[in-house]
């Protein structure tokens, strides 16, 4: 029954999308371009127990950077270090893709690229205006995996 209901959800991954299995961009933890590296935000960043995070810049659905927590190996809190001079540092790429991405593109995005995370956006036509691109939240390796594995 284990294996079938892994077998189960490894053929779900044709159908399913990213959409299905994302973190909504409101739980995601993240930090603002401007922070600064003092001992309270770097012990924010501890807490949260993540190792990929997000930098916005003024707003949240405008995500310009990634920080991986081994990035700050080499912060000393007690220099206050601005979070820019180490995203600029790593410059790490960026990894978008779009809602409908079916989850075993997405699985095979991620043995393929480097990173194991990526930010899930949507073309929003809706309204008056040009249609623009929203953030709706992030799509991680886990993420698929959990879909496999999980048994209902
Ligand atoms: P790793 O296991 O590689 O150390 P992690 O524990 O930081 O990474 P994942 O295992 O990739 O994170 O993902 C676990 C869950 O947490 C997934 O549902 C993923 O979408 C979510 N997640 C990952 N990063 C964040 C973040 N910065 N804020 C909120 N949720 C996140
Ligand atoms: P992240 O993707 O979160 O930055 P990472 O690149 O350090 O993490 P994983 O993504 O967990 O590591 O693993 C990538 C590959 O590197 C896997 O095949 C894993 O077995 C291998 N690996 C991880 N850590 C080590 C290590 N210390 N020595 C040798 N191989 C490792």
């Amino acid at each position: 029954k284990e294996e079938l209901n892994i077998i189960q959800g490894a053929l779900e991954l044709r159908s399913k999308t990213v959409e299905d299995v994302l973190t909504p961009l409101n739980d995601c933890f993240m930090l603002a371009s401007d922070a600064i590296l003092d001992f309270c935000t770097m012990s924010d960043v501890m807490q949260s127990g993540y190792t990929r995070i997000p930098v916005f810049e003024n707003e949240r659905s405008n995500i310009v950077d990634i920080l991986f927590v081994k990035d700050l190996a080499f912060v000393d809190p007690d220099d206050s270090t601005p979070l820019k001079t180490i995203t600029q540092f790593y410059k790490h790429p960026l990894h978008c893709v779009f809602t409908d991405t079916k989850l075993d593109a997405m699985l095979e995005q991620f043995k393929k690229g480097k990173s194991h995370l990526a930010i899930v956006q949507r073309v929003n036509n809706e309204g008056e205006g040009d249609p623009f691109y929203e953030v709706m939240g992030i799509v991680t390796l886990e993420d698929v995996i959990e879909e496999i594995i999980k048994s209902e």
